[in-house]
């Protein structure tokens, strides 16, 4: 299939042709004549397949092809769960509307609010932004979504997750007509809240699966390293940096301090990392997103801050130094490298510490994970044992009238995982009930 099998406008077509794109992904191929029949979407795919265009182009076309319901409100606004994202679907929104009519916006938080308030009285036709923003400019009244054509939501679960259904509702409501059109994406079909939210917001949605979360990502190698400790991870990490043929890097960490930590200990070595961490301001964030992206820096180390948005072809590894808390981040970590054909390496180190997200990525992708080991780097440490559910007892069903007695302080004893035993397999030495003749007997025994 190619895309001009579409029917898709010439200015359009020129766009596509002009970013050397012939074939429409597989998104593309099932979400763009879906929603060019005016259907409402529910659609999953995987990271860096394609979904931004599989919802610009659509957009674009309804927009040349359809009247404006409205002369001053935004005809397609797009919602995205960061900053991050929010720019990069801009930037690729960009490339369309440059040379059109149409003026696009970008309103997320932590930028100046006035400016928005003069960028939205300029009376866009589209609208990209974070949900919560968007939601504070519509409460104060700085646009309207009467004339709303189309709505868009990118990462739907993720939006959700982060607590903007509030804000969504809001936004739904307020462009709630019946001409409306709603795209909704996200990662995970088989997200509660995501179906809950789909059946208020969209109208009889064509439902489009291509590749859930769960599939795998064939240009991305996955392999797993064990680690005792932290000095073992850095151990790990320089081996990485010195056998491994890489172009850019992106190091994830689970806190910002480590994120500080580990760029200032690579930069010590002369390797050109920068940290992204989120208590920098916007404007600094945006400098480090840019100067990586222009490939000023061979080495980002960041949180999850990073962890969508960033389309860059020339990452060729990511390296999980910590596990994600939330499994799905590993999913969209990874998704930073293998972009557009190109292959990727994913690298995650798993400490103790790590175990349990481990684990949970592990149940999430489906499959038994197999570690890769370091000739030298000698780990003892080899996953912990699942804690065998406590024992229930009768008693402690029964309610009783005792006074509760006050906790005595715990000895703490020092075990490492390795010495925890094994409750289960104990001994448990049973006393035998004494009939009251035998009581006697001993009593008597013990007084003699
Ligand atoms: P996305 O999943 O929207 O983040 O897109 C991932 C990457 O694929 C971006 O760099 C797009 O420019 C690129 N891309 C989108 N559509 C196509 C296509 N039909 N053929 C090749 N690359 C594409």
């Amino acid at each position: 299939m190619q895309f001009s099998d579409f029917g898709l406008d010439s200015a359009l077509m020129s766009t596509i042709e002009h970013m050397g794109f012939s074939e429409p992904t597989q998104i593309q191929q099932q979400a763009i004549p879906a929603a060019m029949a005016g259907h409402d979407l529910i659609a999953s795919s995987k990271t860096g397949s394609g979904k931004t265009l599989a919802f610009i182009i659509p957009a674009l076309q309804r927009l040349n092809k359809n009247r404006a319901l409205s002369k001053r409100d935004p005809r397609v606004v797009i919602l995205t769960p960061t900053r991050e994202l929010a720019k990069q679907v801009f930037s690729q929104l960009r490339l369309f509307t440059s040379n059109t009519q149409y003026k696009a916006v970008l309103i997320l938080g932590g930028e100046n609010f006035n400016d928005q308030v003069k960028v939205l009285q300029k009376e866009p036709e589209f609208i990209v932004a974070t949900p919560g923003r968007l939601a504070d400019h519509l409460t104060q009244g700085h646009f309207h979504l009467n004339g709303l054509e189309l709505l868009i939501l990118d990462e739907a679960d993720r939006m959700l997750d982060l607590g903007f259904s509030k804000e969504l509702t809001q936004i739904n409501n307020a462009a709630d007509h019946r001409k409306r059109q709603t795209l909704l994406f996200s990662a995970t079909l088989d997200h509660a809240q995501v179906n809950d939210f789909a059946k208020e917001l969209l109208k009889k949605p064509k439902r489009v699966a291509i590749e859930s979360a769960h599939t795998e990502h064939e240009d991305i190698t996955k392999r797993f390293y064990l680690a005792d400790n932290l000095t073992q991870k850095e151990a790990l990490l320089q081996h990485f940096l010195v056998t491994e043929k890489s172009q850019q890097i992106i190091i994830f960490t689970a806190t910002r301090s480590d994120t500080e930590r580990l760029a200032k200990l690579l930069t010590e070595q002369d390797l050109n990392a920068v940290a992204l961490s989120g208590e920098l301001n916007q404007g600094q964030r945006n400098q480090i997103m840019d100067s990586f992206s222009k490939g000023q820096h061979k080495i980002l180390v960041t949180t999850d801050l990073a962890s969508r948005g960033l389309d860059l072809i020339n990452v060729s590894h990511v390296i999980n130094f910590d596990m994600p808390k939330h499994t799905e981040e590993f999913v969209h970590r990874i998704g930073r490298t293998g972009r557009a054909g190109t292959k990727g390496d994913a690298i995650s180190l798993v400490g103790p510490n790590d175990w349990l997200s481990f684990k949970n990525v592990e149940a999430f992708l489906q499959q038994k994970i197999a570690f890769t080991k370091v000739e030298g780097i000698k780990v003892k440490f080899k996953g912990l044992k699942p804690k065998k559910p406590k024992a229930i007892k009768a008693k402690d069903n029964v309610v009783q009238n005792k006074k509760p007695v006050a906790n005595k302080p715990r000895k703490v004893i020092k075990k490492t995982f390795l010495d925890i035993e094994d409750a289960g397999a104990m001994k448990i030495i049973k006393r035998k009930k004494l009939t009251p003749d035998q009581i006697e007997d001993a009593t008597k025994k013990e007084q003699d």
